[in-house]
């Protein structure tokens, strides 16, 4: 590889330097508390982290006291799952206010159709199967903060017997190649960008170049439109995007005058994702905070 290659296609951070803006805790699918991811953290000799829970911001609080505490700088996000025409897209809003009225009617929106959603999927397995919605509630262990969805479907099945375990219910009727199965109905892209936007955040499109988590990406022509809404940078550095991606991300991110971020995507014992593993410069954050100031001033600040 030449000199020139390396440049293009390597994050220019090692390991362990720079901010890690890309962390999932048990407020998602991750497997440690806020706390623990910011010790990690801390531990590795990060400059500062984010947290990034799947279309959630309930872990905000014990993120920033950990932080707090520890005195690790933190950013607050949250990783909003989106869909673009047949593309189904993954967008991380940072600095955003939660109690802005726009984005807090959106998640509320969401999580109303995701649980008529899981519900209907109840509707029509309960024809078949002697489970009840009832029965999917008291699989909720999480609390009202959690999504009902298929695991919780699973879980019923499992205690009234039909399957052995979770990923036998996974492999059968929780499938989605089942005939039970209904996509998980998300906002659009455009949608989530009006509102981050207009709650003072900055967007940016979680690893936009993820060929093996999508058959379809988004096209350059997809992700110039968003750039002419105020969308404000593109996550190259994640393990997820392959060196052909990363080089027409960077062109593209030139192109449109977007942030170059990166992330580790860390899920705890989760996934095998090391946090730090890919980073974002302290430059790069501090016109993330500049920018999210500029929309709507300390909006995020306690
Ligand atoms: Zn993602
Ligand atoms: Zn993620």
């Amino acid at each position: 590889m030449t000199h020139e290659d390396t440049a293009t296609v390597s994050s220019p951070f090692g390991v362990g330097a720079g901010w890690d803006l890309h962390c999932h805790t048990v407020f998602s699918d991750g497997t440690e508390t806020p706390r623990r991811m910011v010790e990690q953290a801390q531990q590795q000799g990060l400059e500062g982290l984010a947290i990034t829970d799947h279309d959630t911001n309930a872990g905000w609080d014990q993120a920033r006291q950990a932080a707090h505490d520890l005195g690790m700088p933190l950013l607050p996000g949250t990783e909003i799952t989106a869909q673009d025409g047949r593309v189904s897209v993954h967008m991380l809003a940072y600095l955003y206010d939660p109690k802005d009225p726009v984005i807090a009617g959106l998640f509320a929106k969401t999580r109303e159709a995701r649980l008529t959603r899981t519900r209907t999927m109840v509707e029509r397995i309960s024809q078949d199967y002697p489970i009840t919605w009832q029965d999917v509630l008291d699989q909720v262990k999480e609390g009202s903060k959690t999504t009902v969805g298929r695991p919780h479907i699973a879980d019923a099945l499992v205690k009234a017997g039909i399957y052995g375990d979770r990923s036998q219910a996974f492999a059968g009727v929780c499938s989605s190649k089942s005939a039970y199965y209904l996509p998980t109905p998300s906002p659009t892209t455009h949608q989530v960008l009006e509102a981050v936007n207009h709650a003072g955040g900055v967007l940016i499109i979680a690893h936009p170049g993820a060929v093996s988590r999508n058959a379809v990406l988004l096209s350059d022509r997809q992700i110039a439109a968003l750039a002419r809404e105020g969308l404000g940078g593109l996550e190259v550095w994640h393990r997820d995007n392959p060196p052909e991606q990363r080089r027409r991300l960077l062109a593209l991110a030139q192109r449109w005058g977007l942030l170059v971020t990166g992330g580790s995507d860390w899920h705890g014992q989760g996934k095998p994702n090391r946090m730090g593993e890919n980073s974002t410069s302290g430059e790069v954050v501090a016109r993330i905070v500049d920018k999210a100031q500029g929309s709507r001033p300390a909006a995020w600040r306690n």
